[in-house]
């Protein structure tokens, strides 16, 4: 699971700067959903190879009364969810009373806390932080978020179990090159739809000599989506039409409940982010809707059911949310809500928006349904199990490297400093998502616009529908 990291502190000294330098900001999910605060931003950061979540909690004001207060109403849920707390305070301001009022909750809460003294650049910073050591919370790191300086190794230290973990599981990587969520353009190169079909053909051959069979494991499905958008409605919708064992999997009120199901002989289970289960009995907004509990919903589910809400058009949460799941590499379905009793103007109108603004996701399947009354519900099943079989699709080294020497016939790569780039195999590197490795000549300089188009050429050749594919590209054999 992706651990969560939490920065704390007073405003002004520099969450917001670490947030920016350590995630991608274009990633940021500001969480200005109902019943939250407005200021609080969560974004996905790597270390390593390691993915986790930021949490900047916003600032909690320690000048006004009533700290404890305040604190229990902004920042204490994004405590209780993290795995490790930065608390961070400013080297040149000195030790402050609302440092201290946040430091004793911390040391009540008791979570992994790391004392994070920022700003140190240009000052003597040993004598500056010295007074910090008041606090009582060990050891002080000292960064310059601003410059960067302190960060990686105050990251390696935050994290350093969940990273030792990852170390056991795998060997170092690195980073594939993903597909752009951006929506960048810029593909050159056109299919030759003949050579395509070949490539399917062929494809179809192979795959019969080879038929390495399917593992039947349950597909672990998550219902996400903003507040509102009729999560609960849905969850109960399918549930209804369903014979279900409901269970409690242990974890806290925070977590999702799994609910296992079966449909047309497939065995699911359902990662309810909306709390069905507990519908009924008083929660708080801020209970019902969890940000962190959505995007590990979305760390554990093999495919994600994005509902999206028909009357309220695409918003950038939305778009986040959507971020999120193609960053971690899951399968995804599409589903617009409250579809019913809309005019064929509005749902025309609906349609081209959403052709417009979710462009970038063409490979992924999309429904108009209505939860409420059920139309369209059961379709959805047979895009998420289309959706599970692409990501877990097991294609052969050879049949890779003859697609990937198709798509290389139809385009010779470029040539770079006067030599021609050439691909010589491919290989399956895992699976959910599929990962292909390209082994070749200077493969590491071939530009985007090929890597997109040989991207594109793989899935649509494979015919992976809903799915990420992850490309990486390896110099020589
Ligand atoms: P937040 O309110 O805690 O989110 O703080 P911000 O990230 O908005 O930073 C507050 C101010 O401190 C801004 O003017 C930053 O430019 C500045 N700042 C942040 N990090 C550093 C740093 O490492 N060095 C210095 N000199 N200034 C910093
Ligand atoms: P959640 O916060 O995502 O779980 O959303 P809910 O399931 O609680 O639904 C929010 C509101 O939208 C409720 O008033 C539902 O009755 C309504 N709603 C949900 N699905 C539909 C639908 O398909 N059509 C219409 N018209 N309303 C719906």
């Amino acid at each position: 699971m992706m651990p969560v990291v939490a920065l704390v502190g007073r405003p002004n000294v520099g969450k917001s700067t670490l947030f920016n330098r350590l995630t991608r900001t274009r990633d940021a999910l500001v969480a200005d959903f109902p019943g939250l605060t407005r200021d609080r931003k969560y974004g996905q950061a790597r270390v390593g190879e390691l993915e986790y979540i930021v949490v900047d909690t916003g600032g909690i004001d320690g000048s006004e009364q009533g700290i404890e207060l305040k604190m229990a109403a902004q920042s204490l849920a994004a405590i209780d969810e993290a795995d490790v707390v930065l608390f961070m305070v400013d080297a040149r301001a000195g030790l402050t009373s609302a440092d201290q009022a946040i430091a004793a909750h911390l040391r009540r809460c008791q979570k992994k806390t790391l004392l994070v003294a920022n700003k140190t650049d240009g000052i003597d910073a040993d004598a500056a932080v010295g007074e910090f050591y008041q606090l009582g919370l060990g050891d002080i790191y000292q960064i310059a978020a601003a410059h960067g300086r302190g960060v990686l190794s105050l990251l390696e230290t935050a994290l350093a179990p969940q990273l030792e973990r990852l170390a056991g599981d795998t060997g170092g990587e690195e980073r594939p090159d993903e597909e752009n969520a951006d929506g960048e353009q810029g593909d050159e190169h056109e299919f030759d739809d003949a050579s395509l079909e070949e490539a399917m053909a062929m494809i179809d051959e192979l795959a019969e000599e080879e038929a390495i069979p399917f593992e039947d494991a349950p597909i672990k499905l998550a219902i996400v989506g903003r507040p509102n958008v009729g999560k609960s409605t849905l969850t109960n919708r399918i549930l209804g039409e369903e014979r279900v064992v409901v269970y409690d999997m242990p974890g806290t009120t925070r977590d999702s409940v799994y609910i296992p199901m079966q449909r047309d002989e497939q065995d699911y289970i359902l990662i309810d982010t909306a709390g069905v289960r507990r519908r009924g009995k008083v929660h708080e907004a801020v209970e019902k809707f969890s940000v962190i509990k959505t995007l590990k919903a979305i760390e554990d589910a093999n495919v994600v059911l994005l509902v999206l809400d028909a009357r309220e058009g695409i918003s950038d949460q939305d778009l986040s949310l959507l971020g999120f799941v193609l960053n971690a590499g899951r399968s995804i379905v599409l589903a617009v809500n409250k579809w019913d009793g809309l005019s064929q103007d509005v749902r025309d109108d609906i349609k081209r928006e959403l052709d417009r603004r979710l462009g970038f996701i063409d490979f992924a399947r999309l429904h108009f349904i209505s939860a409420l009354h059920g139309s369209g519900v059961g379709n959805l099943f047979e895009s998420v199990k289309e959706a599970y079989a692409s990501a877990t699709k097991r294609v052969s080294t050879s049949m890779l490297t003859r697609i990937m020497q198709m798509a290389q016939d139809d385009h010779q790569p470029p040539l770079v400093r006067g030599r021609r780039v050439k691909l010589k195999y491919a290989h399956a590197g895992g699976y959910n998502p599929p990962r292909i490795i390209v082994h070749g000549n200077q493969v590491k300089d071939l530009p985007d616009s090929y890597k997109r188009y040989l991207i594109n050429y793989f899935r649509r050749s494979l015919q992976i529908v809903g799915s990420p594919i992850r490309v990486e590209f390896q110099e020589g054999d």
